[in-house]
């Protein structure tokens, strides 16, 4: 048994997963917002609670919003700031007695789809997630990319290639740059590049919807952002050619991107040929707390 855990912005799920892949627990609680004392202890409590439900315990892995620092050991680039410059694995390790990883929210995603998910069976795995934010991981036969400075995957924080003229400097980052891919990419830059070109403020979902039923602003809308995440990707096929790109997160759900992006990111892909599957994730909301559990091998 391995206990996962996804430390959200908002809320704190954890599950027992078995070696068969099998949820034999699973709990929710909301996450204690700005303190972090509480957060440890509502992380051991809720991994008590998950191994207690599930009469086996083991080791435990969590996916947190930020990275843990090579060279302090202590929690960066977290924007839930809280547990920035904390030691959260060791905290939790000593709360709870058992051994404790922690890796980036979209690494999890990343392994979780990579290990028995929609990328299972693939030796490179890219892992998108599109909603808030855009993050992704790499996984190698299985193993999750960090490198020497912990920032592996950080893709959401290059700039949009190809820019169009349109679209510099580009909007302004929470990260202190502009223009970067994730201003554009998660479902917030879909909802502001919708509201800028039309005056009208819509959910991504509700912009989904409009274009479906016809309306030709939100069909521009959604075509420019595949336009976009077209060219993201492109320059992520140049680099690692992975083998297959799995989306997550809220527009992951829209299924017309598994049919336009392939058609355009060629123009920008340095072959002659790219027979890269682009697909969506199979477990949807579970792949982070699933791939927190995939931390430790099973078990
Ligand atoms: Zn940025």
């Amino acid at each position: 048994m391995r206990i996962g855990i996804d430390l959200g912005g908002t809320k704190i799920e954890a599950i027992a997963l078995a070696g068969d892949g099998s949820i034999r627990a699973r709990r929710r609680v909301p996450a204690p917002r700005g303190d972090y004392a509480a957060t440890v202890t509502a992380l051991r409590d809720l991994a008590q609670a998950v191994a207690s439900e599930a009469g086996a315990t083991g080791p435990i892995g969590v996916g947190i919003p930020g990275t843990i620092s090579p060279a302090t050991g202590l929690i960066k680039n977290a924007n839930s700031v809280w547990l920035i410059g904390h030691p959260l694995d060791r905290d939790l390790a000593a709360a709870t007695g058992r051994p404790v990883r922690l890796a980036n929210d979209a690494n999890c995603f990343a392994l979780s789809e990579a290990s028995d998910g929609a990328g299972a069976g693939h030796g490179v795995v890219f892992g998108v997630i599109l909603g808030t934010g855009c993050g992704s991981g790499i996984v190698v036969d299985g193993r999750v990319l960090t490198g020497p400075n912990a920032i592996a995957g950080e893709w959401g924080h290059n700039p949009l290639p190809w820019p169009q003229p349109d679209e510099l400097p580009g909007p302004q980052c929470y990260c202190g740059k502009r223009g970067c891919q994730e201003t554009f990419l998660a479902g917030t830059g879909l909802e502001r590049d919708f509201l800028e070109q039309t005056g009208r403020d819509l959910k991504a979902a509700a912009i989904a919807t409009a274009a479906e039923a016809g309306d030709a602003q939100a069909e521009a809308a959604l075509q420019r952002y595949e336009h976009r995440l077209a060219r993201g990707l492109a320059a992520i096929l140049n680099v690692v050619d992975p083998d297959i790109v799995v989306l997550g997160g809220g527009l992951s759900n829209l299924d017309r991107l598994y049919r336009n992006v392939p058609k355009l990111w060629g123009a920008f892909v340095f072959s002659d040929t790219v027979s890269t599957p682009l697909v969506k994730n199979r477990h949807g909301d579970s792949s982070g707390v699933r791939g927190a559990a995939w931390l430790w091998p099973p078990a």
